[in-house]
């Protein structure tokens, strides 16, 4: 094994780092039961967090960059430990030492494009407000109720931009008072942070934070759970709080209040999956049934393993980033489980989890077929 460090200095570290509660695990095994990648292949942070009690990770093995970080493992551990902490901390000493395995090489691009252009994709900076051109959408100014932060995806990714214009669409028709801050906003940082660089989850968090601050913005509107996950835990790090809605409650209570009415009948069979960001890690596991129920008219079809239980897409901890091979995805297995249920529409509400069951759909066999969409495009075409 190459321990690059003596083993107090990597205990140490990762007790700097968050992580200190590794120390309480007794070894169960029961983080690995539950784990997503025992599915498709073999992986232990019971191994992790073993090594990492006696100071003898090996930083360059390819297994810390794994987790996905999908909050299943820390729900379910007897001793309180954070699979997800340590994990982290081990990947923060990695960027320290800039020792980085071959996989992980799109995770450094992409931190490097966020550093330059404030997204992942490389795209221009200036660009970022494009996909509104021709929506008439206001920019936020200080009195608007809403700010609608529209995050990397929804913003540059073509498929997403598509759902970015569906929210833009309902929320006028619905007369909400908002507007975008186009190319004045940056990534959140929630992924990137999950990699270990926190450089750059500090930079983009504070920039964000000025921007918001500056403009006079109170209420932020969100259709990424990650961007949701960090604005409501990771900022008020900085003492900046706002208050954070994510979309999937926002129609629930625009459908609640007749705000917004559906004047037709949504007919295909649709499950839901659960984005771990929006479930697992927040809690939000009504609102999108909910909104379903008034499209649907009945509940919505749950899949074998649904709410607190439901199968990560494999997008988060910055693995969005990264190639997953074949047979190791576990959208193909999220995909087989809504076939199995007999759902033609599998809805979401993140932008990982759609680019992940989609790229999986491309895969499906001769004779199956399922539509990928996000809740607020459901919405949208029963409106
Ligand atoms: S579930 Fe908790 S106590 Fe059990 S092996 Fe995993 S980290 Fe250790
Ligand atoms: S957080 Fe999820 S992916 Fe990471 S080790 Fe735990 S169960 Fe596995």
């Amino acid at each position: 094994m190459d321990t690059l460090e003596p083993i107090k200095e990597i205990t140490d570290i990762i007790k700097e780092n968050g992580g200190a509660s590794f120390q309480f695990c007794y070894q169960c095994g029961i983080c690995d039961v539950v784990c997503p990648w025992n599915r498709v292949r073999d992986f232990s942070m019971r191994r992790i967090v073993r090594q990492a009690t006696f100071g003898l990770t090996d930083i360059e093995q390819e297994d810390i960059w794994r987790c996905t970080t999908c909050g299943t493992c820390p729900q379910r551990c007897p001793r309180g430990v954070n699979q997800i902490e340590v994990g982290v901390s081990l990947r923060r000493i990695a960027n320290e030492y800039d020792v980085f395995p071959e996989s992980v090489a799109p995770v450094i691009t992409a931190g490097g494009s966020l550093m330059a252009e404030g997204n992942p994709f490389n795209m221009e900076r200036d660009k970022r407000g494009d996909w509104a051109e021709g929506l008439g959408l206001k920019t936020f100014t200080e009195g608007t109720e809403f700010l609608y932060y529209t995050g990397c995806y929804f913003s540059y990714d073509p498929r997403m931009k598509k759902v970015a214009v569906a929210t833009a669409k309902i929320l006028d028709q619905a007369g909400v008072d908002f507007g975008i801050l186009g190319a004045r906003e940056v990534c959140c940082g929630e992924s990137i942070r999950k990699t270990g660089n926190e450089e750059a989850f500090k930079s983009l968090a504070k920039e964000n934070i000025k921007t918001f601050i500056d403009h006079g913005v109170k209420k932020i509107l969100v259709s990424s759970p990650h961007c949701y996950h960090t604005f409501t835990n990771e900022y008020p790090e900085f003492n900046a709080i706002f208050e954070i809605v994510h979309m999937s409650e926002f129609l629930c209570e625009l459908l609640d209040t007749g705000r917004l009415q559906s004047t037709k009948a949504f007919e295909k069979k649709v499950t839901y999956h659960d984005p771990c960001y929006l479930g697992r890690h927040n809690g939000i596991f009504d609102a999108p049934r909910a909104v379903l129920k008034h499209v649907l008219g009945t509940e919505v079809t749950e899949m074998a393993d649904y709410r607190e239980n439901s199968l990560c897409c494999g997008g988060g901890g910055g693995r969005i980033w990264m190639e997953t091979p074949k047979g190791e995805r576990f959208a193909d297995l999220r995909l087989q489980q809504a076939i199995d249920v007999g759902a033609e529409v599998l809805v979401t509400s993140c932008p990982y989890c759609i680019t992940n069951f989609t790229d999986s759909s491309l895969g499906l066999e001769d004779g199956q077929v399922l539509e990928i969409k996000d809740i607020t495009e459901i919405v949208q075409e029963v409106m």
